[in-house]
């Protein structure tokens, strides 16, 4: 599984305390942007792409084929985060659950579902939600706000880092044959197609008003 360097993220750059770039959810187009700031060229980009999506980078020292001192300035100016883990539960049957926290503090969940022919991640798509449906305990929980492009995408790199599913070095980065994770659906915390930035607030009331009769 890899992430399209077309598709466009709507999140402005976001940065942590010191003040770094977080690279997560930022297109290849708008990496490259950024990067052109420091004079470094496209492909610079493009490689530093393929060590965070294709390799599972977690930090820029391991890039091997980046400069010394290209990988020195992209560890003072960029992040490539991941969330923290407050909690982790594993059941009988394989199934993992994990309460991710994250940069501000929020929490949502992420569950990894084996089967015999797949294996399926739920990831969150809100804090929250503004549907209450009944059998469902983040019904039960006010939105507090939208996940960011870049929360979501966390998620799964997060799975993929604890399933241990990135190439190791040696390792074609392109295979996805044999992987654990084969699935993602949007079943998490949240109403996947109410994540968008202006929910109206009568709009929202409705749904609520709507939700609770179902
Ligand atoms: S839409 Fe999903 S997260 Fe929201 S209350 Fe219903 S089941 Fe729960």
């Amino acid at each position: 599984m890899s992430v399209s360097s077309h598709a466009s993220s709507f999140a402005a750059p976001r940065t942590d305390a010191a003040g770094r770039v977080a690279l997560i959810g930022l297109s290849l187009a708008e990496m490259q942007a950024t990067f052109a700031a420091h004079s470094l060229p496209g492909f610079r980009a493009k490689q530093v792409w393929h060590w965070i999506y294709h390799r599972g980078a977690r930090d820029f020292e391991s890039m091997a084929n980046l400069p010394k001192d290209m990988r020195a300035l992209l560890t003072e100016k960029y992040s490539i985060e991941r969330p923290s883990v407050v909690t982790e539960q594993k059941s009988s049957d394989g199934t993992i659950k994990w309460l991710l926290a994250m940069a501000d503090g929020q929490q949502i969940e992420a569950v990894f579902i084996p089967e015999a022919e797949r294996g399926t991640l739920c990831v969150s798509s809100q804090v929250g939600c503004t549907l209450t449906c009944k059998f469902c305990h983040t019904g039960t929980q006010p939105l507090v706000r939208n996940l960011g492009p870049h929360e979501i995408l966390q998620q799964i790199m997060h799975a993929r880092d604890m399933l241990g599913e990135w190439p190791k070095p040696g390792e074609k980065a392109v295979s996805g044959e044999g992987r654990d994770l084969t699935n993602i659906v949007m079943m998490g915390m949240g109403e996947p197609l109410y994540n968008y930035q202006n929910v109206a607030k009568d709009h929202a009331l409705h749904l609520r008003r709507r939700a609770a009769d179902c």
